[in-house]
């Protein structure tokens, strides 16, 4: 055990009502850039993690992702890519054929009428090549906001927030919005940062919500943005059950820094008379554990 894990459970540092009202808007921006920065350091190669190589094969991919992990994915391109590479040779496939290598990522039948679809839209309407243009992608069949934005902020460096199901439990748990729509969190958030650091916020928001952040339990007594975090308590606060459940499933990549920011920073860290102070630097781990469990699909 990391000689920084405490036995002991931290008090429960729950932002009370009163205090998130009292965060005003000056300071949630500089709240939320704080927890960009420190992800930053914390997943200084956040990325997609799904495999491809060009812009279609990416678009595809997205669609294969919805209700499944990028893992299961990576499972099936491989196959799917080498045997249809590109819009043309999806339209020409059997639909059997293709179902049977996409089955092992759910939903098989509509996802291969989704991408047989957009492939077809591809050759009528944009010569066979992925438009660059949001307005464009979202008439693709099977292609909504979340997956144009990947495509756009990974192949056409064009900035994009992707709201998955893991940026959008993060985005409220950490009181950048209270939103459940996938278009108004976006909203919400994109009003909050740079355009230009909004696809890189995606990936690193997404990697802490697949390795800390989990949707059911997620590891709050390992997290090392603890102290900015207003939903701090809802998952797990001891600090050694919570790295059991940290899910690090590229465990040990150079430059992973788990350790919290020096300060807190939110208004309730200074109420002594209402709970703890939100400085959990004690209790995080300072390697990344090592487990190797499936990443959290939802
Ligand atoms: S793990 Fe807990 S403290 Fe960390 S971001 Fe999620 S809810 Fe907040």
């Amino acid at each position: 055990m990391p000689s920084n894990v405490t036995e002991t459970a931290p008090r429960k540092p729950r932002r009370t009502a009163k205090a998130a009202k009292e965060e005003s808007r000056t300071a949630l921006v500089r709240r939320a850039r704080r927890i960009n920065r420190e992800l930053g350091e914390i997943y200084p190669g956040a990325h997609c993690e799904l495999d491809y190589g060009d812009a279609f094969q990416l678009l595809v991919a997205v669609v294969l992702s919805a209700q499944t992990t990028d893992r299961r994915v990576n499972t099936v391109t491989p196959a799917l890519f080498a045997r249809y590479p590109d819009a043309a040779a999806m339209v020409a496939a059997q639909p059997a054929e293709l179902e049977s290598i996409i089955q092992p990522t759910g939903f098989f039948r509509a996802k291969t009428r989704s991408v047989v679809g957009l492939s077809q839209a591809l050759l009528e309407r944009f010569d066979g090549e992925v438009p660059g243009k949001l307005a464009d992608l979202v008439t693709l069949p099977g292609v909504g906001r979340k997956t144009a934005n990947v495509v756009l902020g990974e192949v056409f460096d064009v900035p994009g927030i992707t709201v998955d199901t893991h940026f959008g439990r993060l985005a409220r748990r950490f009181g950048w919005t209270t939103d459940e729509d996938p278009i108004k969190v976006e909203k919400d958030v994109a009003a909050l940062f740079p355009r230009k650091d909004w696809t890189v916020l995606s990936h690193r928001v997404i990697f802490h919500g697949r390795r800390v952040c989990h949707s059911r339990k997620p590891a709050c007594g390992a997290c090392p943005i603890a102290p900015l975090c207003p939903a701090y308590g809802e998952g797990e606060t001891d600090p050694v059950k919570a790295k059991a459940l940290l899910k690090y499933e590229m465990a040990g990549q150079p430059g992973q820094r788990l350790k919290p920011p020096a300060l807190p920073v939110l208004a309730v860290a200074k109420d002594t008379t209402k709970g703890p102070t939100r400085n959990a630097a004690k209790d995080v781990p300072s390697d990344p554990g090592a487990s190797n469990n499936e990443e959290d699909a939802g």
